[in-house]
């Protein structure tokens, strides 16, 4: 029987009263209470209220599951069964996923505050998505026999890595541990996923759902702790074998100089970005207006590839500015997270309110003029609202226009013709999206080849697809999620001389 999915604001808070939040780690292939008994306290960032006290791991818990992923590993109870075996427990595990939507909506709705409707809508129709594509590529991963000497026959195996440690950030909590784990296990790693602290009770659930779909012991373990004590304890570790991150670029920093430190372990990061969307006067406007008020305020602005630098050509500034304020009132107005009619929620805690309110006061300060927002939206004080915000007139030298904001704060920038936009969109630390609004087809064709950015969108913005890489370049990361290319970095290959010779 399908489950029943809640309809109105009412029947979604009726759901969340008494709801049976799960306060355990899951390791090794059960539910426990960290070995310290370590707790911390998960808040509602819409009410400031506590919604549950969690087990939070330590470097004791991260020993146990690290133990337990390396003798599943060595048992080969996941590694090496029949890669259709595989597929039909991670296919198994995708079906489950899809079947618990209402509740994976309700556990990071409530604990980041994102709308229930683009969970329902959006992050877990894309995490079962990314599994599915995932399980389904097990057995299309190929070795290969190469043209060597005819006295010797030379093959390429490919082979899991071992243990491999997920870490991931609290934007898009269910779904973007779904886009590491779907390849990282689908090419026979085990995994330990350490979620950010602010939304940590979808990790433990989809850790559950791959046992319940008759994952073996210890291949998924769910860790929530702190990123400085576990997050750093499963990154030092000398018998991890690669950290897949998620995160801020300064944390993927820390990534990589834990494995310099410790085993020299495979890391790959998908880090921060300050991505530009270049307007054209050409361009259909309407779209171009519609989407990049998307690209600024969906999910409240915390969103990697936030298009949050646009660049509009000069003559055509001031329509833009105008439109762009009127679809911004029409689609986004803050609200409760559990109302499915709302499509902006509470920033994730207080401290990212804080952070992303001081970054409105450097707007100003610098010289950047307000366009719209800034403020706590009336009514909305019990919550970490922020309105949806547009600063005009801005230099890309300007905080605004260099620093990731991660909150609903875009920046507008003059430019005199696409190759400015080009030379801007270039002078960033950061490389993850790009878009270009235009009809002339060879502008479109010149940005994209020119531009410095892992993804590019052409009068389109955010589409995606399992099939199409995710990542960045420059400090936005190394690494890709999703795509066959995904499978590859959680897998490496092996190189085999056979002498044929008498
Ligand atoms: P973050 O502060 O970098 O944290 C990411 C993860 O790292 C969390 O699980 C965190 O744990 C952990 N961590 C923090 N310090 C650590 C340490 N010293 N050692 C080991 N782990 C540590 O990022 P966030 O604030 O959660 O997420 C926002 C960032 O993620 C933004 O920069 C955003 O652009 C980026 N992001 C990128 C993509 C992409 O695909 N490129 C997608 C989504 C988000 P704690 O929660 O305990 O701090
Ligand atoms: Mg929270």
């Amino acid at each position: 029987m399908a489950a029943h999915i809640p309809a109105t604001r009412q029947e979604w808070h009726d759901r969340a009263v008494n709801y049976p939040f799960e306060p355990r780690l899951f390791i090794d292939g059960e539910l426990v209470d960290a070995i310290d008994g370590g707790r911390f306290e998960s808040v509602n960032p819409a009410t400031g209220d506590t919604i549950a006290t969690l087990a939070e791991g330590n470097e004791k818990d991260v020993e146990r599951a690290v133990a337990a992923a390396r003798r599943a590993f060595e048992a080969g109870v996941w590694s090496r069964i029949a890669p259709r075996m595989r597929m039909d427990i991670l296919l198994k595990f995708a079906d489950l996923v899809e079947g618990r939507a209402v509740d994976f909506a309700l556990l990071d709705s409530l604990e980041m505050g994102k709308p229930v409707s683009s969970m329902m809508g959006f992050d877990v129709p894309s995490a079962v998505a990314n599994l599915r594509f995932a399980a389904e590529a097990i057995d299309k991963m190929e070795g290969a026999v190469t043209n060597t000497h005819p006295d010797v026959l030379h093959y390429i195996l490919r082979q899991p890595l071992g243990v491999v440690s997920l870490i991931v950030p609290w934007n898009y909590p269910m779904m973007m541990a779904a886009w590491k784990l779907g390849p990282a296990l689908a090419m026979g790693n085990c995994v330990i996923v350490k979620p950010a602290q602010q939304s940590s009770m979808s990790a433990v659930l989809l850790a559950r759902l791959f046992a319940e779909a008759g994952g073996p012991a210890g291949v998924f373990s769910a860790v929530p702790g702190s990123g400085a004590v576990a997050g750093q304890a499963l990154a030092r570790h000398m018998d991890v074998d690669k950290i897949g991150f998620t995160g801020s670029a300064p944390v993927g920093g820390l990534m990589m100089r834990y494995a310099g430190e410790s085993n020299l372990k495979h890391v790959t990061t998908e880090c921060g970005g300050k991505s530009p969307q270049v307007v054209l006067a050409d361009c259909d406007l309407d779209t171009a207006v519609e989407m990049a008020v998307h690209g600024v305020y969906s999910n409240q602005g915390e969103v990697c590839a936030a298009g949050s630098r646009i660049m509009v050509e000069e003559p055509i500034v001031d329509t833009f500015l105008e439109r762009f304020q009127a679809r911004t009132v029409a689609l986004y107005a803050p609200g409760d997270p559990l109302d499915p009619a709302t499509s902006m929620g509470p920033l994730v805690d207080e401290r990212q309110h804080r952070t992303v309110s001081g970054y409105v006061e450097a707007g100003k300060a610098e010289g950047a003029r307000l366009a719209f927002g800034g403020g706590v939206p009336a009514g909305m004080e019990g919550g970490y609202y922020l309105e949806p915000t547009l600063f005009a007139d801005v230099r890309n030298d300007m905080k605004i226009a260099a620093e990731e904001i991660f909150g609903p704060v875009g920046a507008v920038l003059p430019i005199r013709d696409m190759e400015e936009g080009i030379v801007l969109a270039n002078d960033s630390i950061f490389g993850l999206g790009a878009s270009v609004w235009t009809k002339d087809l060879a502008r479109a064709h010149r940005f994209a080849r020119d531009v410095e950015s892992g993804m590019v969108w052409v009068n389109t913005y955010f589409d995606q697809d399992p099939t199409a890489p995710w990542g960045g370049v420059k400090q936005s990361g190394n690494g890709r999620d999703k795509c066959m290319e995904a499978l590859s970095h959680y897998s490496q290959t092996k190189s085999v001389w056979m002498s044929l010779g008498g």
